[in-house]
């Protein structure tokens, strides 16, 4: 059986059209000035969202794959995809 691989930046991008965070995408990014309060709550809320989320697979891929490194992606936070990827924050 051959694996049709997607060839457009479109296809690529499918599942996300399904993602549960469409309409909120503040939640899942920090500002600068948040405390570290405000964000370890505002990641929770968020990993709550991706705990229901149904292409949560390919997001989680995606964000590792791509190495996407803000925002939480896949139910994982920043910190917690750079621990996986064996990488150490530099900011
Ligand atoms: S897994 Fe989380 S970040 Fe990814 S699309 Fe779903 S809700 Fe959004």
């Amino acid at each position: 059986m051959q694996r049709t691989v997607a060839t457009s930046l479109e296809e690529r991008w499918d599942w996300a059209d399904h993602g549960a965070c469409t309409a909120l995408p503040d939640l899942f990014y920090n500002a600068e000035d948040e405390s570290k309060g405000v964000r370890r709550r505002k990641e929770e809320a968020a990993k709550r969202i991706c705990g229901r989320c149904p292409v949560v697979e390919q997001c989680r891929h995606h964000a590792m794959a791509n190495r996407e490194l803000y925002g939480v992606w896949g139910g994982l936070s920043e910190n917690e995809r750079h621990r996986l990827a064996g990488r150490q924050r530099t900011g």
